[in-house]
């Protein structure tokens, strides 16, 4: 374990970050990294406890003392070794992971956890510093042929363990570039997208072919698919968003959040935008309708393009500052949260319901809201009613619909094997990730909901060793239960 009495010496210490004035002038990462004593001495906090509860609150099952003990002792190599074990992408978890395993240390009784998202991304980037991470190709091919379809973490890290386990993997992605909402749904200043393409490249040379540009349903027929392959999975990501059909919506200037935020992912790409994809912020009245992930990146987006004034709205009402007795250590706590773009800038108010839209010549001009109170309800549920008098208005310019996912766009794989859906239209598996169709496998946001990259990675980790081991009778490849 680190150090015996290191959680007695050390306080919990995070990096810092860029200034803002600095920060929002560019659409880059704005960390500033521990030193690698800050980090051992960091390392050095970690009990190793008996019942380690950071790796139930981890969905990976990540060896977090293992890892936190090796960097104590500056054994960076072991360290990612340990790291590698579990999770395919830490230099992605490792930058936009919640961290649940945070919220679940035993440190965390007193608020004042293990740093472990920090020193999981410090490994990595260590490793990728000196070059120690190299693609490992299998030793020999099993003469399997899957296929993959959506390369977004999911299906990513199913067809990186496919293709170890030594089966040929083909990954199919209907986007320019690999990478799902890692590419283009999740902003630069979380996560450069250079991270992104070094991962693809090694997974490329590691021998799974890429097939970007490929819509599977509609440029090649999914039952070509299932006779090609001795096994699909399909990790097509939850992408139907939830809209607002109030009056007024279909005027202009009115988005779906990523409406907004793929092309600025292009731009910073260098990538040219068709008239109608280049919706800037800048100078504009935006409001935010969800108080989420993305709803907190169209506001750091907005406020790096310069934009007049930022309100964002949740329609729950605000949550409690510390836990509340119904939500004990470990669970996650259900506490309020202020992202980096919150603390950039912009206005939040909760507990709003957006009632209409109103405008000038087809264009958005001003939205009309009320307050709402939630109580429970007689069956126990919460129940919202409208607030009598608290109608307000707010003048606008743009308007970014940030309220979730509902399902993944499924109609092909429905239409062409008879997949079947779960009630809220989700792909239905067993607890092997298979689907009703014999051979095809399904993993990530299309099968468990619009979640997390953690949960993403984990899926395509367990889907990959049932596909294996429905190939094989058996399989090596680990995953995390
Ligand atoms: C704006 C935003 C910010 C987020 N921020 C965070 C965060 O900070 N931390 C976090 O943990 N999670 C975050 N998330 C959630 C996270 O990105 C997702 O949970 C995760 O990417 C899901 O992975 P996936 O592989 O299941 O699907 P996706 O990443 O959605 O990938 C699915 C891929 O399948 C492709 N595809 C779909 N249909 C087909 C087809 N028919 N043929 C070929 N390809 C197809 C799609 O183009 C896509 O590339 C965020 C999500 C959004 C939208
Ligand atoms: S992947 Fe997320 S939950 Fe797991 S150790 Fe890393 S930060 Fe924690």
């Amino acid at each position: 374990m680190g150090k015996v009495t290191g959680f007695k010496e050390y306080e919990r210490r995070l990096y810092g970050y860029r200034p803002v004035e600095e920060r929002l002038n560019d659409h880059k990462e704005f960390v500033l990294p521990l030193t690698d004593d800050e980090l051992r001495i960091q390392g050095a906090r970690c009990m190793d406890c008996g019942v380690p509860f950071c790796h139930s609150g981890c969905p990976l099952g990540n060896y977090i003392p293992d890892w936190n003990d090796l960097v104590y002792k500056g054994r960076w190599a072991d360290a990612l070794a340990r790291l590698h074990a579990t999770n395919n992408f830490p230099e992605v978890t490792g930058r936009i992971c919640p961290a649940p395993c945070e919220a679940s240390c035993v440190l965390n009784i007193h608020n004042n956890p293990v740093t472990i998202k920090q020193i999981e991304v410090s490994i990595i980037d260590h490793a990728f510093g000196a070059g120690l991470v190299k693609p490992q190709a299998p030793a020999k091919r099993t003469g399997k042929r899957v296929a993959v379809v959506g390369s977004g973490p999911a299906g990513l890290a199913a067809a990186q363990q496919l293709n170890r386990a030594g089966h040929s993997v083909t990954l199919f992605e209907k986007d320019d570039r690999i990478g799902g909402l890692m590419m283009y749904g999740i902003p630069d200043f979380k996560m450069e997208k250079t991270l992104v393409q070094r991962r693809v490249d090694l997974i490329e040379e590691e021998g799974v072919e890429m097939r970007a540009g490929t819509n599977v349903g509609v440029d090649i027929p999914v039952a070509e698919l299932k006779e090609q392959f001795d096994a699909v999975c399909i990790c097509i990501g939850s992408t139907v968003p939830r809209d607002l059909p109030v009056p007024g919506r279909e005027l202009a200037g009115i988005h779906f959040a990523m409406e907004f935020l793929v092309p600025q992912n292009r731009r910073n790409w260098g990538d040219a935008l068709a008239p109608e994809q280049d919706i800037m912020a800048t100078g504009k009245r935006v409001a935010i309708l969800g108080g989420g992930d993305t709803g907190s990146d169209c506001l750091g987006t907005s406020l790096r393009h310069g934009a007049k004034s930022i309100h964002q709205f949740e329609l729950l009402p605000e949550p409690p500052r510390v836990r509340t007795d119904d939500n004990p250590w470990p669970q996650w706590p259900r506490v309020w949260r202020d992202s980096t773009s919150h603390q950039e800038g912009g206005e939040r108010l909760f507990a709003v319901l957006t009632k209409s839209f109103s405008g000038h010549d087809g264009k958005v001009t001003r939205l009309h809201a009320v307050k709402v109170a939630w109580e429970q309800g007689p069956d126990g549920r919460p129940r919202m009613t409208e607030v009598p008098g608290s109608e307000f208005t707010l003048d606008v310019d743009l308007v970014l619909l940030a309220m979730g996912y509902l399902y993944p766009a499924t109609a092909p794989f429905v239409k062409d094997l008879g997949l079947e859906l779960d009630p809220r239209g989700n792909i239905r598996t067993d607890d092997r990730m298979a689907t009703n169709v014999p051979g095809v496998f399904a993993a990530g946001d299309c099968h468990r909901g619009q979640s997390l990259v953690v949960w993403a990675i984990s899926e395509g980790r367990r889907a990959a060793h049932n596909v294996d081991a429905y190939l094989m009778g058996e399989s090596q490849l680990q995953y995390h239960v």
